[in-house]
Parts: structure tokens; C-alpha cells; sequence
């Protein structure tokens, strides 16, 4: 049972140049029993944090609890073994000539645990990281995973209320690591021991965490659930970090209830939400994730049809998936409303903007077609994933926006698309250049 409570933590190394702070003032209260991350890009302090958290290294300033004991103050540090707290680094270097039960058992004889009850914290150990019966085995006659889970039991065997871990997974392959991932998190429930867990791998951080920690330059960003973090970041950093992101400058036109109309071009304006204390006229970012943005063909334009557009007519041979692209189409516009899921034709368009002067906050916006011929965006690049198609579509303007899209919704380069943003789920952040017009 332990609750770290970390209150104005700095550290810099050196005296050469005070200002930089390797940790700056850090708050961070990571509750009992929890999966908390630290997360941000190299050098941004993360292994410091953690180093601190450890007790290998001295604050300068602030202080760090376990369960209200102050462990770290500028003044007094209680010892890394004295903590409670196990760690797994980054280099996980396990030792090549002791075997597993060698390595594991190693914590427990330097606190001079008696023989058999070491035997038996070993063995336990073993069994949380699924290695029983391998005591036997050296390190070369294991798998990465194996290995990884050996550096995992030894620093498990000492029972420790915390464990901190050090980009634990960076050394595996891809494949591996998504699996650690699952079992670090089952791992963790298990226990119920708190991890303290650093990575600059924001996929990993948003499926491992209860919280997450944002850092960049030794400063906490923003701390949040994962959904927090990536739906609602709370600056410019985290927006980019936490995975791909738009981020397409603006001006904000008009405010309505805390939110606004944010023009991103002449075609494209958005009814954002939140607006909080920018002003008509000022330079924005706006952040819009790429699964948020919809694009529609064109096609159905010319034939005057409503909500056809997604599932195109087989002018080309039918494929496997035009099932599926009709079933989706029509499953969204139950769900959402079918003006979510369509090309608009312009006289369409010009009805519904007439009878519909202001939209709420939190509608969609649409790029609406100016005319019968007006094009929105045009396909400019084509990446296969797999589970997921991105393009590139390039508005009349030039700013490419990138864009995710269910895997047989096909476009062709060059191919002329409406898009839809979702409004709702973009955060606006002030211009860095801050000029209005
Ligand atoms: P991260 O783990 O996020 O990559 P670190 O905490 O290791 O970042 O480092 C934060 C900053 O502090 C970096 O600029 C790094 O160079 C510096 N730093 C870390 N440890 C030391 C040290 N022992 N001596 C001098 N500078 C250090
Ligand atoms: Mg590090």
C-alpha cells in the first residue's frame, strides 16, 4: 500500500548553467495501487524523476512521500533499499553467468533472507512473471521476453509495495513488446503493488496507464487519464506527442458560450467548443486528430442523390469490400445523422445554411462546397496500414490534412473529396506567432 505524493521537485546536474533544470518543479500525486507514467521525449527528465523517486540522487528542492513519510528533501535521503521500492531499468542486463534462480535470489541475500524463505520468494516470483520451472536456465538459453522477465522477478522478489521501471520494454522487438505490455498490466492489477512506469512510447503509456504524466523539459505538461491526455491535451506539446495530430493554424472568427467559429480557411470553419480567453481576430493552432476529419467522394454530386456518396456506384469492377462500405455508411447515418456521412450537393448546402444560421457549439463542421463545381480537398497521398487507411487531402489553401479512414473507404490520388472535421473533439491553442488580423 503505497501513495507517492511528489511536491515541487527540482534537480539540475552541474552549476554551469542554473537555469536548466534537468526536473523542475514537479507535482505529481500518484495514488496507491495505480499504473501511473511518465512519458515524454528523451532528455525531458523522465529517468531523473525516477532516479529521485528511487532515492539514488538528492532533490534540490522539494520533497518526495511514500504514505506521508518524507523519503527525499534537499536535506535527509532514506536509502534506495530502505524504500520499499523495486526497479527495473532500461537495460535490463541480466547477469550471463548466474542462472535465473542466481539472478532472482540476488536482492533477497544481500538483505540476508534466510535460504528457504528465499527459495520461496524466488519461486513465487517466478510464478508472477509465468517463469516457473526455468530456474535452472542461463540467460543465453533464454528468449528477450524471458530475460526481461527475469530483470521483472528480481526486482518482484523483495515484495516491494512500488515498483519504478525504466523504458522496461525497449529492448524487445515490436511483437514482444505488445505482449509485455498486457503482461505488465495484468501484472500490476495482480499485485495491486504502484507502478511508477517511464517511456517515451505514447502508444504504451496510453494502454499500460491509470495516469499519465506528460514532461517536456523537465516540466510536467499535463497530467491525465490516457483518454485526458490525448482527447484534451492541454498544450501544443502534448497535443503532437500523444500520437498524430493536425495541427492547422487559424483565426478565430466569432465567440458563442465559451467556444466559437475558428476559420481555417475560406472553405473551412470550425464551431469549436472551447475558446477559453482568445479573442475575434487572433492566430490559432488547432489540433485535430485525424480519425476526427471525414471525407466523402464527390461522385453522388452529379447525380442529385443524398447519401450515396459513401457507397459508390460500381463504375469500376465491384470489389470484396463495397459491402461493407454500404452496411458502414448506412450504420453511421443511423447513428449520427446522415448529414455526417455525405457529400452535400451545393444547393443542399445553401438550404440548410439558410435555415440554420448558427450552428450549436459542438456540431460538425463542414466544408461546404462555395458552388455545383467546387472541389473541398484533394487526395495528394495515399499510406496503407493495414486496419486503417490514411490520405493526405489538401485543401484549395494547401494545408494537408491527414486523415484515417475505415480500411475500404478507398480514394484515388488526385481524386477530389468533401471533408468533414468533427468540431467537437478539436482543441484550439493560441498561434505561436500570436499576430492577428
Ligand atoms: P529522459 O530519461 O527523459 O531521457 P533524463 O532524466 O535522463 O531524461 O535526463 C534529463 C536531462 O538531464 C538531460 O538533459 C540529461 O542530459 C541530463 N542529465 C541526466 N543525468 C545527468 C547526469 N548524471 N549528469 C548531467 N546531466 C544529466
Ligand atoms: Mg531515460
Amino acid at each position: 500500500m503505497a501513495g507517492i505524493a511528489i511536491r515541487g521537485l527540482s534537480k539540475s546536474f552541474g552549476t554551469r548553467d542554473a537555469s536548466f533544470a534537468a526536473v523542475a518543479d514537479l507535482d505529481l500525486e500518484i495514488k496507491d495501487n495505480s499504473f501511473v507514467t511518465l512519458l515524454g521525449p528523451s532528455g525531458c527528465g523522465k529517468t531523473t524523476t525516477l532516479r529521485l523517486i528511487a532515492g539514488y540522487i538528492v532533490p534540490d528542492k522539494g520533497t518526495i512521500e511514500v504514505d506521508g513519510r518524507v523519503l527525499s528533501s534537499p536535506g535527509a535521503v532514506v536509502s534506495p533499499e530502505a524504500r520499499g521500492m523495486g526497479m527495473v531499468f532500461q537495460n535490463y542486463a541480466v547477469w550471463p553467468h548466474k542462472t535465473v534462480f542466481e539472478n532472482v535470489v540476488f536482492g533477497l541475500k544481500l538483505r540476508r533472507i534466510p535460504t528457504a524463505a528465499a527459495k520461496k520468494q524466488v519461486e513465487t516470483a517466478l510464478a508472477l512473471v509465468n517463469l516457473s520451472g526455468l530456474e535452472g536456465r542461463y540467460p543465453n538459453e533464454l528468449s528477450g521476453g524471458q530475460q526481461q522477465r527475469v530483470a521483472l522477478a528480481r526486482s518482484l522478489v523483495v515484495e516491494p509495495s512500488i515498483l519504478l521501471l525504466d523504458e522496461p520494454l525497449s529492448n524487445l522487438d515490436a511483437k514482444l513488446r505488445e505482449r509485455m505490455r498486457t503482461e505488465l498490466k495484468e501484472l500490476q492489477r495482480r499485485t495491486g503493488i504502484t507502478f511508477v512506469y517511464v517511456t517515451h512510447d505514447q502508444a504504451e503509456a496510453l494502454a499500460l496507464s491509470d495516469h499519465v504524466a506528460v514532461m517536456s523539459g523537465g516540466r510536467l505538461q499535463q497530467y491525465g487519464t490516457p483518454f485526458e491526455v490525448y482527447a484534451h491535451p492541454a498544450n501544443r506539446m502534448v497535443a503532437d506527442f500523444m500520437g498524430l495530430v493536425n495541427l492547422v493554424p487559424g483565426k478565430v472568427r466569432a465567440l458563442a458560450n465559451g467556444g466559437g467559429t475558428v476559420e481555417i480557411s475560406p472553405d473551412l470553419t470550425l464551431d469549436v467548443a472551447a475558446l477559453d480567453g482568445l479573442k475575434p481576430g487572433e492566430s490559432v493552432d488547432v489540433a485535430i486528430r485525424p480519425e476526427n476529419i471525414r471525407l466523402t467522394a464527390l461522385a453522388s454530386e452529379a447525380s442529385g442523390q443524398r447519401g450515396d456518396s459513401q457507397v459508390r456506384a460500381p463504375d469500376t469492377r465491384p470489389e470484396p469490400g463495397s459491402t461493407a462500405r454500404a452496411a458502414l455508411a448506412s450504420e453511421a447515418s443511423g447513428q449520427r445523422g446522415d448529414s455526417q456521412v455525405r457529400a452535400h450537393s451545393a444547393s443542399e448546402d445553401a438550404r440548410e445554411r439558410a435555415d440554420d444560421t448558427r450552428p450549436e457549439p459542438g456540431s460538425t463542421a463542414r466544408a461546404a462546397p462555395a458552388g455545383a463545381g467546387a472541389k473541398l480537398a484533394k487526395i495528394t497521398n495515399h499510406v496503407f496500414l493495414g486496419n486503417i487507411n490514411e490520405y493526405y487531402a489538401t485543401l484549395p489553401s494547401g494545408q494537408v490534412l491527414r486523415v484515417q479512414t475505415h480500411p475500404l473507404q478507398h480514394f484515388k490520388i488526385g481524386e477530389e473529396v468533401a471533408v468533414e472535421v468533427d468540431a467537437t473533439q478539436c482543441s484550439v491553442f493560441r498561434g505561436a506567432t500570436g499576430h492577428t488580423t
